[in-house]
């Protein structure tokens, strides 16, 4: 089996990274594109009781693809939800804290 938190951490980095650089205005097939992406993790997501928290979680809370800012805090959000679940420290899902991490780096 996978290395769940190996898979993790490349998940989050593909996923975080694929929001920030998402377009503020997507086309009505860039949203369709990225709902089907998030649609397919809680059927296709390796880790089988992953996978079924995240369909649970995405059911009370559907995906945000209307722009990378939405997007980006929406999957902050579900991280979020697993970061509580398993103990770890919640992360700030401002956008500048988010695009800090997945897409410009420290200021200075
Ligand atoms: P990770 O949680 O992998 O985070 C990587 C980096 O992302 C952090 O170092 C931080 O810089 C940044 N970050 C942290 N939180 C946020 C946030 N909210 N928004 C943006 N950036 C952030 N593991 C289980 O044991 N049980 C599960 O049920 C489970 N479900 C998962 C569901 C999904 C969809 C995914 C992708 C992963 C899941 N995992 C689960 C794995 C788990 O979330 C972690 O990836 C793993 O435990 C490794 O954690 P980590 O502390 O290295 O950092």
């Amino acid at each position: 089996p996978p290395d769940v938190e190996q898979l993790g951490r490349a998940t989050w980095t593909f996923l975080h990274t694929t929001a920030a650089y998402y377009p503020e205005r997507p086309t009505p097939t860039q949203r369709a594109n990225m709902l089907s992406l998030l649609r397919s993790l809680p059927l296709l997501y390796p880790c089988s009781h992953c996978a079924s928290h995240l369909g649970t979680n995405m059911q009370e809370h559907p995906p945000d693809v209307s722009g990378r800012v939405a997007l980006s805090r929406w999957l902050c959000e579900r991280h979020n939800d697993v970061n509580v679940r398993l103990g770890k420290e919640r992360f700030d899902c401002a956008i500048e804290k988010t695009d800090e991490r997945w897409k410009d780096g420290p200021s200075d």
